[in-house]
């Protein structure tokens, strides 16, 4: 008998918070929906974003929002959620992920992707790749359709194609202004100040309950060697757990893979009882910071609670639930 009360407690709770979130107050047991995105964390400051730089950044987190809210209110799945925006994203040149990533030391464009399914834990990522369009769909293939979770490289593009997955010309992900930083930070070696970050992320949950976490980017400006960072790492840069939370991280990948940031969020939810809030604040404002690593998160819980900590200038980021949305830059 005992051991089925904390289950009745938790079921209890569980419904009592769904019902203040859900757009169906009638009905105690329907599930909310909620969507929290990331577009980078790095040096954005007011100075170095005049109006038009805000309205655009605003309109670009609007329409990934549109596209999560659109398939989750609707009651499709966080995974369909998930990938749509991180897609759109991909597709947006703001941000450093898909056609927008970042150069290499060499010059070139590498992609890391994941993406993590809270229902049962399947995970899917690619990492270093330089012609799949959109890695984070090759990194929900490989968590579907392989019987692996990370592929790497030429193999990873290999398998993509054999899954019809679209892959272009290097050239395709040639941004101009993203060369010109490369240039700048090459002849400026010691310009790593200025790395700004801009990965995307995005974090669902349906309304049967489950969260997907799903993570993109073209990595750090300058990175070398095949460098891999956290976003395809499954425990740094993206986790999700149904009984918990989703996570997906932004930030210096080296400190996010050595701290284990979006499973320690996860973790200490589930084994120390934190909140969501309190679990995520620890992580990116006591331990990066303590750690010296540089970034952020966005999240939320089983609830649709949000969290979104940075510890940067600024983040772009956004969420959006039944009772409304909000998008933001800077510091508040
Ligand atoms: N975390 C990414 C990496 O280290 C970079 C970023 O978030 O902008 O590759």
């Amino acid at each position: 008998m005992w051991k089925y009360i904390p289950v009745i407690i938790l079921a209890l709770s569980s419904c009592k918070q769904k019902e203040a979130i859900s757009d169906d107050n009638d009905n105690m047991t329907a599930p909310a929906w909620a969507i929290v995105i990331h577009g980078g964390a790095g040096y954005q400051r007011p100075d170095n974003h005049d109006s038009t730089k805000v309205a655009t950044v605003e309109a670009s987190l609007n329409a990934a929002l549109d596209v999560g809210q659109d398939i989750l209110s609707k009651g499709g799945s966080s995974l369909d959620a998930v990938e749509a925006v991180i897609r759109l994203m991909e597709d947006d040149t703001l941000f450093n992920a898909g056609r927008g990533a970042v150069y290499t030391h060499e010059g070139e464009n590498e992609h890391d992707a994941s993406i993590m399914y809270g229902a049962d834990r399947n995970s899917g990522a690619t990492a270093g790749t330089k012609t799949i369009k959109h890695p984070i769909s090759a990194a929900r293939a490989v968590m579907e359709k392989s019987p692996h979770v990370m592929l790497a490289g030429r193999g990873a593009e290999t398998f993509a194609q054999t899954q019809g997955i679209e892959l272009v010309d290097p050239a395709y992900f040639k941004v101009q202004n993203k060369w010109n930083r490369i240039q700048k930070v090459l002849q400026k070696e010691a310009a790593k100040k200025e790395e700004k970050f801009g990965t995307v992320g995005c974090v669902a949950l349906d309304k049967d309950g489950h969260i997907t976490a799903g993570t993109s980017t073209g990595g750090m400006t300058n990175k070398q060697y095949n460098r891999i960072g956290d976003s395809p790492i499954i425990g740094a840069g993206t986790f999700a757990d149904d009984k918990t939370c989703g996570v997906s991280s932004t930030g210096h990948g080296e400190y996010f893979i050595r701290y284990t940031v979006a499973r320690d969020i996860a973790a200490r939810m589930e084994y120390a009882g934190e909140d969501l809030e309190t679990a995520a604040n620890t992580m990116v404002n006591e331990v990066l910071v303590e750690a010296g690593g540089s970034g952020g998160i966005v999240a939320l819980d089983r609830y649709g609670n949000i969290a979104m900590p940075f510890n940067t200038k600024g983040m772009y980021r956004g969420y959006a639930g039944p009772d409304g949305r909000e998008v933001l830059i800077f510091k508040e």
